[in-house]
């Protein structure tokens, strides 16, 4: 009897502080910026550096691309294998230009594992939806470029 009462004591002191959990997926998390997500990609900045691919710890990262008539690197493939993708975020490190970065899109589920073979198409989808879901941090990062 003691127990119980001690139980709902605990129970009934935590019911009228401020609830820390949400009716997910109808309310959904506003993630910090600095959100670990799958990527974006944006292929216009992409100079073909071979970089991310390189320190990519588990090799998920294939990419290929040629000089265009400007003699200007140009990026034709990038593809991530997300089922061995460990997000660690070096790649977006590591790029010069910050034509990969991370993003908040996380809900991955799929019954295949071909499913997480994303290519460039699906990650500069990736971006327009990061670039109209968070104007405010896309202009942000592009002050900061043009500074
Ligand atoms: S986040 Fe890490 S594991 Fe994933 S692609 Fe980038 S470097 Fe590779
Ligand atoms: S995404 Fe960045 S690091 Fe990777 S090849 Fe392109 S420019 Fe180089």
């Amino acid at each position: 009897m003691f127990g119980f009462l001690k139980g709902m004591s605990v129970t009934l002191s935590q019911l009228p502080k401020k609830k820390v959990t949400l009716q997910y997926p109808d309310v959904r998390p506003e993630w910090p910026e600095r959100f670990r997500g799958v990527h974006r990609f944006i292929p216009e900045l992409c100079i073909n550096c071979n970089q991310c691919a390189r320190i990519c710890p588990t090799d998920c990262i294939s990419l290929g691309g040629e000089r265009d008539a400007n003699k200007k690197m140009r990026i034709d493939t990038f593809d991530i294998n997300f089922d061995i993708c460990i997000l660690c975020d070096l790649c977006t490190e590591v790029c010069p230009t910050e034509a990969i970065l991370m993003s908040d899109t996380f809900e991955m589920a799929a019954e295949t594992r071909d499913s997480f073979y994303l290519d460039m198409n699906w990650l500069y989808e990736n971006q327009l939806r990061y670039e109209q879901n968070h104007p405010e941090r896309v202009q942000a990062a592009t002050a900061g470029d043009d500074a």
